[in-house]
């Protein structure tokens, strides 16, 4: 018998749909160059110390056999990720473990619940979150996170078995503060429901009222799993590592026990030269090139901003979080715009209403652009013709 929660999806996940639009669009304007500020994948080639170890990685395995390694990863990537940027939260190497990335473990993190629990999803939502629910055959509730709410979704009335939580988030580009996330760890612990709460963008933080982790906040190791990928922090879209923390204050060591017998069972780890690359963004070289790339996609970003700002444009997040949430001109729907941008400036940007019914009047874009381009689109903007 076949999973009938697949026919509870979706038809089409968003994304196919836009790649039709932008291969039309690209058919009908030959040689015209379209921006892509679409899918919030990097722009810039790899660094180069972490090509290096990467290189250093299979020379090494061409001089002595690497079978299997730990299926929760190896000790000498977990040490230096407990030690770089748990330590201070009292947080140990044996508590992360390492994946293929983010997306995988929002989705494998269902295997730690039981079938038919309730989740609460954020609306707009990262759509791994909701699909994955659904998949597992989970009720699934929304958290409407718009301009009332300050685009920060707050604690459900409902009993929820779990929360997914994204900080800085995407899609709307906004960032939780100390005390946002305070409130959350807060009710968690009073309604014992955990958290997961997925990290990804934290390189990308600025704003000194935003905790680097969820694990800043006090009490959150026994409520809250936080999720981390080295895909936007390094450029490791393509080469696929990211690790989940689970500390053992959680339900007494239980989800720890459980996610360590999940690995066991399903996982035979990330393979050793990926690992021992994404070793590297912790070398001094490493660091200071892969900071290099963050700091120009928050240029691109910073230009992105003040461009829409000066042609009148509203518009949240971007300062955190390399996405900005966008308000659509007057009288248009997301997909409306979308195809109003794509016509006549050329332009390819997310319709927000893909992310969930909150998202509607609402366009993503991506701030993984370079500042040329960014200053293009600002320029190509300028053409468009709307009231704002
Ligand atoms: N989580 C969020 C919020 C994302 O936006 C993305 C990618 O865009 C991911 C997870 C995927 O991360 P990874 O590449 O580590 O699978």
């Amino acid at each position: 018998m076949l999973n009938p929660n697949f026919e509870k999806l979706s038809s089409e996940y968003i994304f196919p749909i836009i790649e039709r639009k932008l291969a039309k669009a690209r058919q009908e304007r030959p040689g015209e160059e379209v921006i892509n500020l679409g899918v919030g994948d990097i722009c810039l080639p790899l660094a180069p110390s972490i090509a290096k170890a990467i290189s250093d990685g299979v020379l090494d395995m061409e001089k002595r056999s690497r079978g299997y390694g730990p299926a929760e990863g190896y000790p000498f990537l977990r040490e230096l990720i407990a030690e770089n940027e748990y330590s201070s939260f009292g947080i140990g190497a044996d508590e992360i473990f390492l994946s293929d990335g983010t997306n995988s473990d929002a989705s494998n993190i269902q295997d730690l619940f039981a079938s038919g629990c309730c989740v609460a999803i954020p609306n707009p939502t990262y759509p791994v979150y909701r699909d994955a629910s659904i998949i597992a055959g989970n009720e699934v509730i929304y958290l409407p996170c718009n301009l009332d709410s300050g685009f920060v979704p707050q604690p459900p009335k409902e009993k929820v078995d779990f929360v997914y939580l994204c900080t800085p988030n995407n899609p709307t580009g906004v960032a939780m503060t100390r005390p946002q996330l305070e409130k959350w760890v807060r009710w968690a612990q009073e309604t014992k429901t955990f958290l997961i709460v997925d990290a990804v963008y934290s390189s990308f933080i600025t704003s000194s009222d935003v905790p680097p982790s969820i694990y800043a906040i006090e009490g959150a190791k026994e409520v809250a799993i936080e999720l981390k990928s080295f895909s936007k922090s390094a450029g490791f879209t393509g080469l696929r590592c990211g690790y989940a923390v689970l500390p053992k204050a959680l339900l007494g060591g239980k989800l720890h026990a459980l996610w360590q017998r999940r690995a066991d069972a399903k996982s035979n780890g990330v393979s050793y030269p990926i690992q021992y690359g994404a070793a590297a963004t912790f070398t001094p070289e490493g660091r200071k090139e892969t900071r290099a790339q963050v700091t120009l996609y928050q240029e691109g970003g910073r230009i992105l901003r003040e461009g829409l700002k000066a042609l009148g444009f509203e518009f949240f997040g971007g300062v955190d979080c390399p996405y900005i949430w966008w308000k659509n001109p007057v009288g248009y729907t997301s997909w409306e715009f979308f195809d109003k941008l794509l016509s006549e400036c050329l332009i390819l940007a997310i319709p927000g209403s893909g992310f969930g019914s909150e998202g509607e009047g609402y366009m993503r874009l991506s701030c993984f652009t370079t500042r040329a381009i960014a200053q293009e689109t600002i320029t190509r903007l300028g053409t468009i013709r709307c009231a704002i």
